[in-house]
């Protein structure tokens, strides 16, 4: 299979034709190699557009949405970036490139082992996972510049807010288990300021400040 191309397709076709306009962005989505976040049957379909499963229910994100969410974020290699909502690391993989640091939290401990192998391999330094619940952020290093939250929450948890720091950007998909918008807030003299961007349908985010465990 020529990844190669492929990758170059998706780009042109899925995100440019699309909209997407930063150029650190592109690049960043043309050299990360996403077949390396899938199981080796699934890899002739990695760079499709849709999202792809990833085991234990969980899916790896289309790459459209991955890249909107990227772009919304405004990104500077001088930022501390949190993700929450790991699954295969292809994100944090995107925003470790992007940024200084990047810390990614999953509730699943096997999708972030697999993950941490597929940065281990991939020499990706600057993510660090951690297994727990990001529905409450992630409370040790913060304050973070940037917090993507890559599963759809009811509502936007007080923690992340919390935890962003002035001037800093949040996405987050909010809306029923089914159906979700992506919000992108915007923290600013200590005011939150919103900014709508379009529909979205994202696995839950389950926990503390997410839906309940007990419905999963
Ligand atoms: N960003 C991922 C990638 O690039 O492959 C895709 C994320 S997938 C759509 C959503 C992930 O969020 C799942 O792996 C799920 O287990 C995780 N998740 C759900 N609730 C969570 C929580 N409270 N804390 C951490 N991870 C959570």
């Amino acid at each position: 299979m020529d990844f190669e191309n492929s990758r170059k397709r998706m780009v042109d076709s899925q995100l440019v034709e699309r909209g997407i306009k930063n150029e650190r962005v592109l690049f960043v989505f043309l050299n990360i190699p996403r077949h390396e976040f899938v199981a080796p049957e699934l890899r002739g379909s990695a760079y499709d557009d849709r999202p792809l499963p990833i085991g234990s229910g969980q899916t790896i994100s289309q790459p459209y949405m991955a890249a909107l969410m990227t772009e919304l974020l405004e990104l500077t290699d001088k930022m501390k970036v949190l993700e929450l909502g790991t699954g295969s690391g292809y994100q944090a993989s995107i925003l470790g490139a992007l940024a200084r640091e990047v810390y990614s939290v999953e509730r699943i401990a096997g999708l972030a082992e697999t993950a941490a192998g597929t940065l281990y391999r991939l020499g990706i330094k600057n993510v660090h996972i951690k297994i727990a619940d990001g529905s409450i952020g992630l409370e040790e290093f913060q304050p973070y510049d940037a917090i993507m939250v890559t599963a759809g929450a009811p509502r936007v948890p007080q923690a992340l807010l919390d935890q962003l720091k002035d001037g800093g950007r949040l996405v987050i998909p909010v809306g029923n288990r089914f159906s979700q918008e992506l919000k992108c807030l915007r923290k600013k003299g200590g005011q939150i300021v919103e900014t709508k961007s379009c529909g979205c349908v994202f696995v839950p985010l389950l926990g503390e400040q997410g839906w309940s465990v007990d419905n999963e």
